[in-house]
């Protein structure tokens, strides 16, 4: 079996203890590779080594450090095909997502914050004449960045991006469910030039080598995208330390519907929405609300294309939905089905596991799900179960729909589909999420604020806004 190595002041090595466990192929139910099950010693290497290697990193001009950066996503996509294939592998998703959505974003990740650096200002204010006053931004020191397994290297870069263009040096954990696309992003920068101990990237679980990440006192920032829970560890942790957080938690995303909508867009859309990477998108919209008189027609044709979907092997390009990332993961959303079933709920579609023959049979496949008949309180339609399942809902007013989108404590995205703009203005303003968007779903400009409301997090990525979150920021005022 192929051993994942951690990648230490530009070196891949074991893990201090030598002890590895496995990782598991979710489409076929079987360990595939080993990971190195680090601890705190790993960590303090690997942030003796960011130290070490910073102040030369912070120092090197800013179109040095895009020009490598540049190096990087050009290698990133040069090794399409092959990152393609280990990240279905590692994670279930169809291979084909992960090449025209996953690794294409790792690259444009790179290509964005090396580009940025080229491209920055700071502030200055003249203050009645008498002082100027100007704003200096210097990379914080040795940052941490811990991730998640639903898009694995696309959410990895777009932690370790930011952070390695604006002059951090990094200590990083991909999730121990889907760490293959970071062992074979660390060979990249190796081939890259990338200067040793600028990235370290220490595998292992969160407890141990996470947890040692958050606890380390010379990490002055963590950048986390994860669940809820583990973001209340880290900044109950992180917090009484004075380090800079930004936090991308959770979701239980609305999408809202109006009757006046474009049907067939409205329709597709949402689809994609629903069940995309099996659901597993911290965007992807689980409570459907559909306006009354529009709500038969919705859920006829919703289910009609819901039930064409093929739920197959990962690497077959018919497959529109993969394998769920852990045994674990598909038994939680299979508990939350039956939570369903006791709190009224119909199921109208799926609602089960599928059994696959051949190469897949020992699979962690799920129907994708439709669940009507739901109150808006209830917990199915409160908690967020990342899976490939959905709720729809009638409502009357924009009033009542409004009260059903922002009832929980999630406020990450939503969708409104509607040909008025007044309306859509209006709605938007009021729905409690950091990203809204109306007529489409996943649109992406990589410039705008990324992140959520309430309890799905605090600080937002993208834009300069994360470049900013890796510097202090400096005010030096200038009596004239
Ligand atoms: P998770 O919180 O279990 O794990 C995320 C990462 O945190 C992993 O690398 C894990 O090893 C690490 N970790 C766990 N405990 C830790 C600790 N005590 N200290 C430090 N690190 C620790 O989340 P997950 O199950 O991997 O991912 C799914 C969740 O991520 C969902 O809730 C989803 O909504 C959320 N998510 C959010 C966004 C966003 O941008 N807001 C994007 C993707 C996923």
């Amino acid at each position: 079996m192929e051993k994942i190595l951690n990648y230490i002041n530009g070196e891949l090595t074991n893990p201090v203890s030598g002890n590895f466990f496995p990782t598991i192929n979710p489409a076929i139910g079987k360990p595939y590779a080993l990971v190195p099950d680090s601890d705190k010693p790993d960590v303090t290497k690997a942030v003796e080594a960011a130290r070490a290697a910073f102040p030369k990193w912070a120092a090197t001009p800013a179109s040095n450090r895009s020009a490598i950066l540049i190096k990087i996503a050009e290698l990133i996509e040069r090794d399409l095909d092959k990152l393609s294939l280990a990240e279905s592998i590692d994670q279930g998703k169809p291979v084909k997502l992960a090449k025209s959505l996953d690794i294409p974003r790792a690259a444009a990740n790179i290509r964005f914050y090396a580009t940025a650096i080229l491209h920055e200002s700071a502030d200055a204010h003249f203050t009645n004449e008498e002082a100027i006053n100007y704003t200096q931004y210097t990379p914080i020191g040795v940052v941490g960045c811990i991730s998640p397994w639903n898009l694995p290297l696309y959410l990895f870069t777009w932690k370790v991006a930011p952070a390695l263009a604006a002059g951090c040096t990094v200590v990083a954990k991909p999730s121990e469910i889907t760490p293959m696309t970071a062992y074979l992003f660390s060979k990249l920068c190796m081939e890259a030039g990338l200067p040793a101990g600028v990235l370290n990237i220490v595998h292992g679980v969160g407890p141990k080598a996470g947890q040692a990440i958050i606890e380390h006192p010379e990490i002055k920032a963590i950048s986390f995208t994860g669940g809820t829970a583990t973001g209340k560890i880290i900044a109950a942790t992180a917090g009484p330390m004075f380090k800079k957080l930004s936090l991308e938690l959770g979701g239980k995303n609305p999408n809202i519907i109006f009757a006046d909508c474009d049907f067939e867009k409205a329709v597709s859309t949402t689809i994609q929405s629903s069940y995309s990477n099996q659901g597993e998108i911290c965007l992807c919209g689980s409570r459907i609300f559909v306006e009354r008189p529009l709500y038969e027609k919705f859920l006829k044709e919703f289910t009609a294309r819901t039930k064409a979907l093929v739920v197959g092997d990962p690497l077959d390009e018919k497959t529109n939905l993969g394998a769920m990332a852990s045994d674990t993961h598909m038994k939680k959303v299979l508990s939350y089905i039956e939570l369903a079933k006791q709190e009224g709920g119909t199921i109208v579609q799926g609602g089960k596991q599928v059994k696959l023959t051949g190469r897949c049979a020992d699979g962690y496949f799920l129907e994708p799900t439709i669940i009507t008949g739901l109150p808006h309180t209830c917990r199915t339609n409160q908690e967020e179960i990342f899976g490939p399942l959905v709720t729809i809902m009638p409502f009357d007013t924009e009033a009542e729909v409004l009260e059903y989108a922002n009832s929980t404590t999630y406020g990450l995205a939503a969708t409104i589909w509607t040909e008025n703009l007044k309306r859509a203005h209006r709605v938007a303003a009021q729905v409690k999420s950091g990203i809204i968007w109306v007529n489409c779903w996943l649109f992406r400009d990589l410039r705008t604020p990324f992140g959520g409301m309430k309890q799905s997090g605090i600080g937002r990525e993208g834009g300069f806004e994360a470049l900013k979150f890796f510097t202090d920021e400096k005010n030096v005022c200038i009596k004239l």
